[in-house]
């Protein structure tokens, strides 16, 4: 029987339902939109981008080999590629080389939120803005209903196919789905901007900021939390950079955590700007001029999958037959109060992420991609950076018509790779 939700509600019929427009969803609709395929894509805020534009994050991981090379090796091509170029020139920005061989694209966020919005109607995508999904219906193993209230109405989607990119699992958790909970909790970080500061020397900027900042721990001006504080590699520009303040504080299960980690993430960061403002002269006449809307939470539960990519497939850099992505970026993890532990493999490789890591083992008809991929935590705190959520997501989306199509898995596995690896 119907519940009251889906028979007060609009009707609609796409062949595939994206949940979540961060870089997997919007990855997910291109992929899925150059097949042909009727393509809705649900987004809760309104703006596009996820973490990339609402935490903002502020640089693009994993698109290039690590290496000690003086010019960029880009680890895949096609969509990723295509977006992460027109990124750099709507950013004015380029890829940063940084310790370790690291390479990443530094962004403006306007320019992200703007291609994202690009993408969407080059793709003649649907698009519903203000879009929560509340509801999901299964049946004999598939996804059959979906329901969303769309700027407060409620609305009913049968899907053909639903690929989850809400970086949360939503999908699963709503048919009843089991997801893996994670068993280490990972630091959020709140990013913020300043303006008018009095150098655009970003090393001069750094060794500046941890020096006050270690004088005020020492004489108790400033508390401890504020040592996490760092500069967005290659954000300084014209006397405006970007800031990101690792927290210390843990959330939980309970629904009033994520207000109160928001309230107080804005707190920590008004009392930092009036500190640097008093106490620094590179920030005596700096101004604050954009909190993230949203804290930066690293981790949620996980999907499971066809397989599960592990800690050992991506340190060993293994490589697997259905590759329909290539990680390239160390395991990274975020200890709350400590600094980043990296572990990386080898220079100039890359571990594949198989589709079957996109395919849902209880649903036929759901996929994920982007950072709720079925994965282990320390293989996702490697394959969550942008430029991998690009790819999965892209994948993601051929995959999705794949299975509108009945096409065969080795085919569709076969044109996603000759669109990302083309070599
Ligand atoms: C503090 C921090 C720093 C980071 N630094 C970097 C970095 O420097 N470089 C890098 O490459 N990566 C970085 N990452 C990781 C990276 O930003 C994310 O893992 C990546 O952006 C995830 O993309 P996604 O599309 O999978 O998910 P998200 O970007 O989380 O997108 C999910 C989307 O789904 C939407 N959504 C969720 N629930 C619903 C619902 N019920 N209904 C409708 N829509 C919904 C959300 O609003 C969101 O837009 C960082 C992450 C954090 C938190």
């Amino acid at each position: 029987m119907d519940e009251p939700f889906f028979t007060a509600s609009t009707l609609i019929h796409p062949d595939v339902l994206i949940i979540g427009g961060g870089s997997a969803g919007i990855a997910a609709a291109a992929g899925a939109a150059e097949t042909g395929a009727r393509v809705v894509l649900l987004e809760k805020n309104t703006i596009l981008g996820g973490k990339a534009t609402a935490a903002y994050v502020g640089t693009v991981c994993g698109l290039y080999y690590r290496n000690d090379d003086p010019v960029v090796r880009y680890a895949v091509d096609g969509f990723p590629r295509i977006f992460a170029e027109k990124l750099e020139i709507l950013s004015n920005s380029s890829p940063f080389f940084y310790n370790n061989g690291l390479r990443f694209l530094p962004y403006d966020h306007y320019a992200f939120i703007q291609l994202c919005d690009e993408v969407v109607q080059q793709s003649k995508v649907t698009l519903y803005l203000d879009a929560h999904l509340m509801q999901v219906e299964r049946e004999d193993h598939c996804i059959r209903k979906v329901g969303a209230m769309i700027h407060n109405r409620a609305v009913t989607f049968h899907p053909g196919v639903v690929i989850d990119t809400s970086g949360e699992c939503i999908v699963a958790r709503l048919a009843g789905i089991d997801t893996v909970e994670n068993q280490t909790y990972q630091a959020t970080a709140q990013t913020f901007i300043m303006t008018d500061i009095a150098t655009d020397d970003e090393q001069k900027l750094r060794l500046s900021l941890l020096r006050s900042i270690r004088k005020g721990i020492d004489s108790g001006l400033y508390s401890q939390h504020s040592e996490m504080l760092s500069v967005i590699p290659g954000s300084l520009k014209l006397n405006r950079a970007v800031f990101k303040l690792g927290l210390s504080s843990e959330i939980g299960n309970d629904p009033f955590e994520i207000t109160r980690l928001q309230l107080s993430a804005r707190y920590a960061v008004a009392e930092i700007v009036h500190y640097l403002q008093t106490h620094n002269p590179l920030f005596k006449n700096a101004a604050l001029s954009m909190i993230a809307p949203e804290v930066g939470i690293r981790t949620g539960p996980r999907n499971v999958g066809k397989t599960i990519l592990t800690k050992e497939d991506v340190i060993n850099c293994r490589k697997v037959e259905d590759a329909v992505a290539r990680g390239t970026w160390p395991i990274e993890f975020w200890i709350p109060g400590k600094k980043p532990h990296l572990e990386y493999f080898s220079f100039n490789d890359h571990y594949d992420v198989p589709g079957r890591a996109l395919q849902s083992a209880a649903s036929k008809n759901l996929l994920f991609a982007g950072r709720n991929i079925s994965a282990t935590e320390e293989a996702l705190a490697s394959a969550r950076v942008i430029g991998t959520c690009l790819m999965t997501g892209y994948a993601a989306g051929h995959l999705a018509a794949g299975i509108i199509n009945n096409d065969c898995y080795e085919i569709i596995i076969a044109t996603v790779q000759r669109s990302l690896f083309p070599e």
